[in-house]
Formats: structure tokens, sequence, C-alpha cells
């Protein structure tokens, strides 16, 4: 499934393809995603610019000159394609021309295109998705603070307002293991399994640590929170950094988890070494809440 960096990664990918350009034509060949696209989907995208494109946890949100909003979400399998006008789709063009495409399998099929954008910049953005958990919306830019699928969020990793003191407002008193409480999207919008795990590793912090001892019992931060906001932080950019180079670098066929691999420490890296410096542990895996959790037992505590 996408988690935050690559939805980031498909966001910085449509950019040049989609904002400030007009849709021409939008063709709907399967109606039936996560949910029905509207009846009225293409006519109220046709004719329409963007005027930004925007992620809010994993979500994409596309303004555009009617003032509504598209909203798009991946959900497990889903993707673009970007291409030009004339160019002929072909599995070896997939590796570049696909934004985000740097550690989830995606299809190459036709037969799972669905919907198709002709962009009046020339791109055409296709979303293919085989298992249509994925969606698009159409929502009132003035309706987008009571969409249900936004409004119950906590804040956005990145942002500034996410610091130590507002994750340590939010686990204060709480029972639940810090793994839970960091892949709860209200505690913070966005963060998956992988990168729960790399956060915690990268903050030598246990996943199964109860999540109210980062705080005091008013909810002050301590050094636990700093370093834990400190590494969620650090592993996002990171992840961002290397979906953008990597799409050119790096082309895969193999299953869900191919060449990035090398990109996790911990994540899928059961009984490899701990690459914590000084640290002789090897990454162990568990189960929590119904799923894998890698780490070192040496040195998370
Ligand atoms: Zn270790």
């Amino acid at each position: 499934m996408p988690e935050l960096p690559e939805v980031e990664t498909v966001r910085r990918g449509l950019e040049p393809a989609m904002d400030g350009a007009r849709f021409v034509k939008v063709e709907v060949h399967r109606g039936d995603l996560r949910w029905p696209l509207p009846k009225d989907f293409a006519q109220r995208l046709e004719g329409k610019t963007v005027t930004g494109i925007g992620r809010r946890a994993k979500y994409l949100l596309t303004d555009l000159s009617s003032g509504d909003v598209l909203l798009m979400h991946l959900g497990m399998s889903g993707s673009f394609y970007v291409f030009r006008e004339g160019q002929v789709r072909s599995p070896e063009q997939n590796g570049d021309e696909t934004p985000g495409r740097y550690y989830h399998e995606r299809s190459q099929h036709v037969a799972h295109d669905h919907v198709i954008f002709h962009m009046s910049s020339g791109a055409i953005v296709t979303f293919n998705d085989p298992r249509r958990f994925g969606f698009m919306k159409i929502v009132a830019r003035k309706k987008l603070d009571a969409e249900p699928l936004l409004n119950g969020l906590g804040p956005e990793p990145l942002g500034n307002e996410f610091d130590a003191a507002m994750l340590a407002q939010a686990c204060k008193g709480k029972k639940t293991s810090l793994k839970a409480a960091l892949s709860d999207q209200r505690v913070v919008a966005g963060l998956g399994n992988i990168y729960v795990c790399e956060a915690l590793h990268r903050a030598l912090l246990s996943s199964k640590r109860m999540a109210s001892t980062i705080a005091s019992r008013n909810g002050v931060p301590n050094e636990r929170a700093e370093r834990l906001v400190e590494a969620i932080k650090a592993v996002l950019k990171d992840a961002i950094k290397a979906g953008g180079s990597s799409l050119r670098d790096h082309k895969r066929t193999d299953g869900e988890l191919g060449t990035f691999q090398h990109h996790f420490r911990v994540y899928d890296r059961e009984g490899q070494k701990c690459p914590t410096p000084g640290c002789r542990g090897t990454v162990k895996r568990i189960v929590q809440n119904g799923r894998s959790t890698f780490y070192c037992p040496a040195c998370q505590k």
C-alpha cells in the first residue's frame, strides 16, 4: 500500500503535468472504484483548470478553477501513469513515467486503466488500479472542512505544527503501544506500518513501549518525544528524497518490495544486522495489532 512519501512523490510527479493545465477530456472506463464516481464526474472536470495540487495525509487534493476540489486516493494498488500526447504506452516507459513508483508493485495492464485525464499541457494522466480500493471524489472547496474523510485527521507529520509538544499531548495517558499510537491517524496523519517501524528504530524506542511514557502526566514532552518527532520527520524526508531521485535510477519487476528495500533500516529486514552504529543486535519481527513490526531488541528501548 502506498505510504505518505510515495503519495508526496506522486503529487510532485503530477504537478508539471496538471498544475495550471485544463482538463480537455476525461475518460471514465470504470466508475466503480472504492465508491462509484459521480455521474457528472467528467462534466465537472472538463474545461476546468487545475490551480494547485496539494496533499493531506495520503489524499491528493487537486484545486480547480470552478471552486471544486478533486480528491484522489491511491488505495491499495492505485497508481498514475503520465504520458505525452502521441507517446505509445509501453512497459519500458513505465519506470520513467510513473511518479511515486519506488517500492510498491504496480499493474501495467491497460485493463486496469480506469480514469484518463487529457490535459491541455499535452499530458495524458492515467489512473490504474487493479484492486479498485482507490477513489476519486469531487468536493466543493468551501465544504472541504466538513469532509468526513479529512476532518478526523491528526496533524501532518511534516508540517510545522507537528512537534514534540503536540505528540506528547496526544499520547499522554495512553496505555496503548507507541506502535499503535503512531498508526492512529488522529494522533498523526499518514503514517503507515513501514514508516512507524523505521521512525521507532531511528528514535531507538521500542514499539511496545507504552505511548504515555513520552509525556508527563500533564502532557509535557520528554526527551523521547523530541527524539521521536525528529525521527518521524527525518525518515519521511529521506524517503521522499529517495522516491524523487529513484524514479529514473531503478527498475524492478519482482515482488511487493523491490530494489528500495535498502532504504529501510529495519522494515522487512528480519534476521539482518541492526544498522545502528555500534549496535550488535539483529532485526526481529513480531506481530502487533495484526501487522508486522520490525525492530532491533538491542538498541530500541
Ligand atoms: Zn540495534
